[in-house]
């Protein structure tokens, strides 16, 4: 979400006539787009700050603008702690900016900007907020309740985009299973994805983040009919244990949440999986982090993130339970799993040695282009022509845990992006 706020306003700036600085030091306009999600983000923030601080005091005109999660509802509070800010916005707050730039004489752009990026594929939010109050997250505070973009508003974006050479878009929202409830016909992310389907020169759709207690069995299965939807989900389960589930309020067992596996890759057998896990959640005992392992071992994800409990103020959790997993547990929790997930995506991986695959190509690292499958493989490989933007076939070679490395295969059909 984060990175698709960054790229609007990169659109905005970009659309008045900016480019881009190579550091702070040479900036004239900073835009600071922050995530509080854990306490080592916001930290960096802080730290952020302290920095920009310092080059104020040296470049009294350096303009220095703060959006994202840091930005709670007290602004005011906000603004007397960080008095060479000169706005403070909340995510998505266009209107915002918009308002301020005129005040201030500053122009940062048009009102209807499309997100600016240099790769072919582009994030479209498509319902802000969250209404879930999972009791360890600080999202819905600082984003508010769910609001959903009208269906025709996307689409229309999306065809703009496709227009301009974009060929993959993400459809983004905290809980995207609970698109289109607030809107008059009441469209849902099936409903969307069937209407994109038909975008001719869009290649790849995919959207993130799943509720496995929202989740319905009309996308999985809109999802193994269109052939632009690419076989791919986010499905955070968090634990694996029911007790401390029902403690974090996500409103499923984990013995739903492995029905529910069971019907994707029923439906869609080839589709790959990923989650995110807490470890150390308050109370969280060995016999439940084990819990959590197990389950871990047996779903076979493709991609697990794992992130240790951070207590955030607020919360229900930050409320109601003492953070009492001592840190260092908490650590050997999150190296347990992490060394297990690598074992699992080994093998997974593996199984591509040989295997032909289709590949978007998004940038250059390191004298290599990298670009991801539909299955949201990163794969690296070598070619001297420009593929970037191109769907090329890769024949993979090596492969590890988190990326593939292969052989461009010259088919003579690689489409080239306009
Ligand atoms: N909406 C998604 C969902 O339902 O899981 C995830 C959004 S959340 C912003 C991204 C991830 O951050 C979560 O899946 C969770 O694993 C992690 N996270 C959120 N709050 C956390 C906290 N207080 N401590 C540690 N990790 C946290
Ligand atoms: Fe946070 Fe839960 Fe909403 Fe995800 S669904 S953003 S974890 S409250």
């Amino acid at each position: 979400m984060n990175k698709a706020e960054s790229q609007r306003i990169a659109g905005y700036l970009d659309s008045a006539g900016y480019q881009a600085a190579t550091s702070f030091s040479n900036a004239d306009l900073v835009v600071l787009n922050t995530c509080v999600v854990r306490q080592s983000a916001e930290s960096k923030v802080l730290g952020t700050l302290a920095l920009l601080k310092g080059l104020k005091n040296k470049h009294p005109n350096l303009q220095i603008l703060v959006t994202g999660c840091f930005v709670d509802s007290d602004t005011e509070g906000l603004k007397r702690r960080f008095p060479y800010v000169d706005l403070l916005f909340k995510p998505g707050d266009y209107p915002g900016l918009m308002s301020w730039s005129q005040r201030r004489c500053i122009p940062v752009g048009q009102e209807a900007s499309l997100p600016m990026t240099f790769s072919p594929c582009a994030f479209i939010p498509v319902i802000q907020g969250c209404d879930n109050f999972c009791s360890y997250c600080i999202v819905p505070y600082r984003r508010g309740r769910e609001v959903s973009r009208p269906l025709g508003e996307v689409i229309c974006e999306v065809k703009e985009l496709a227009r301009r050479g974009i060929k993959e878009v993400t459809l983004l929202g905290q809980n995207v299973d609970s698109y289109g409830h607030d809107l008059p016909s009441r469209p849902d992310l099936a409903d969307l994805l069937s209407e994109l389907g038909s975008v001719d020169e869009l290649a790849r759709i995919r959207f993130l983040t799943n509720h496995p207690k929202d989740i319905s069995l009309k996308l999985i299965e809109t999802v193994a009919s269109l052939n632009k939807v690419c076989e791919h989900l986010e499905l955070p389960v968090q634990a694996g244990d029911d007790d401390i589930l029902m403690a974090m309020r996500r409103g499923y067992t984990v013995e739903r949440y492995r029905e529910l596996v069971h019907t994707i890759r029923h439906k869609v057998p080839q589709m790959s999986l990923s989650t995110d896990i807490i470890v150390g959640f308050p109370g969280e005992t060995e016999g439940q982090f084990e819990h959590t392992f197990s389950l871990v071992k047996e779903m076979k994800f493709d991609v697990v993130h794992i992130a240790a409990y951070s207590p955030r103020a607020g919360t229900i959790a930050w409320q109601e339970y003492k953070d009492d997993v001592p840190s260092e547990v908490k650590k050997e929790r999150l190296n347990k799993i992490e060394a297990l997930q690598a074992g699992v995506a080994s093998k997974i991986n593996s199984q591509l040695q040989g295997k032909r695959v289709e590949v978007l190509v998004e940038g250059r690292k390191k004298g290599k282009w990298f670009g991801r499958t539909r299955s949201d493989k990163l794969v690296f490989f070598e070619d001297n022509a420009n593929r970037l933007g191109q769907l090329v076939e890769v024949k993979i070679g090596k492969t590890s845990p988190w990326a593939l490395q292969g052989e461009f295969v010259d088919n003579g059909d690689n489409q080239t992006r306009t």
